[in-house]
């Protein structure tokens, strides 16, 4: 059986010392480990920008996609490739602003795969510009007198899509953010998990101690039911977004591959992909 040393490669981050997205890498390759995966049974799929480097740091299949499309990409892969796990993953730029659309879309079909997130409110790889869930008054090259926009609250956009099991972790609680892949992936359906994971190098507002000071722990808040989606809704607006832990999780909701009429979980094969000649005629 793996442990999650035999999820490491030999290529060492590029990460600045510090940076939250480490935590995140080491907290796959553990939850993979813990759910008895083998890394060929595990593909990682990123999007653009320092988190969307992942997918080249874990030894299982990756693909580091293009901007703002690692979901489209990971849906795919998991349709054609019915034994995998998935994980898809990206930062708040890549999945919040370009690819909102796919976010929104992905939470709404329900195909089993986990989205991990690796919110740092800014954008990294580009040296530093007010992203979608940035704050109010945020200052960077981009708003240099302050961003004048309310930031996205990614919950409750959640929560509206009716995505069925929304978390949200921060990146040095390791043991909770293990946890919380693992749940993850063994939801059946799709799994969305906010991390946040500081920039330290661009970031200097939501820092290590900042999140430290104002995150609430959900396991914390007496008769906090994760089922009761109005409850979960009612404590995200409550505690502005800050909050860590399981928010929701809908048991019945019946994933896109259960739903769909003829759906099998069989892998498919080439003859499954082909054609059959009188339909290729008519078109
Ligand atoms: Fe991490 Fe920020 Fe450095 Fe990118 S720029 S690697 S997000 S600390
Ligand atoms: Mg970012």
């Amino acid at each position: 059986m793996a442990t999650f040393k035999d999820f490491r490669n030999n290529v060492k981050p590029n990460w600045c010392p510090g940076c939250g997205d480490f935590s995140v890498q080491a907290a796959i390759q553990r939850a993979s480990a813990n759910v008895g995966l083998e890394p060929e049974q595990l593909a990682v799929i990123s999007g653009i920008g320092c988190s969307g480097r992942i997918s080249g740091y874990i030894q299982s299949y990756g693909f580091h996609g293009i901007h703002g499309r690692s979901l489209p990409i990971a849906q795919g892969v998991k349709m054609a490739n019915r034994d995998l796990t998935v994980i898809a993953s990206g930062g708040d730029g890549d999945g919040f602003a370009i690819g909102m659309g796919h976010t929104i879309h992905a939470m709404k079909r329900n195909i089993d795969i986990t989205y991990i997130v690796m919110d740092n409110q800014i954008y990294g790889l580009t040296k530093g510009q007010t992203s979608p869930t940035s704050a109010e008054g945020f200052t960077t090259k981009s708003t240099p007198s302050g961003s004048v926009e309310s930031p996205l609250s990614i919950m409750e956009m959640a929560l509206a899509t009716g995505c069925g099991f929304v978390a949200q972790g921060f990146s040095t609680d390791l043991k909770d953010l293990v946890s919380l892949i693992e749940q993850g992936i063994n939801h059946k359906g799709f799994s969305f998990i906010n991390v946040f994971s500081p920039c330290v190098t661009f970031n200097k507002v939501n820092t290590y101690d900042w999140f430290k000071e104002h995150l609430v722990n959900l396991n914390e808040i007496v008769g906090y039911d994760t089922s009761n989606r109005g409850m979960a809704m009612q404590t995200i607006i409550e505690h502005n977004g800050l909050v860590k832990g399981l928010i929701y999780k809908d048991d019945k909701k019946k994933s896109y591959q259960e739903a769909a009429h003829g759906y099998s979980d069989k892998p498919l094969t080439g003859t499954d992909l082909k054609l059959p000649e009188e339909k290729f005629n008519e078109l």
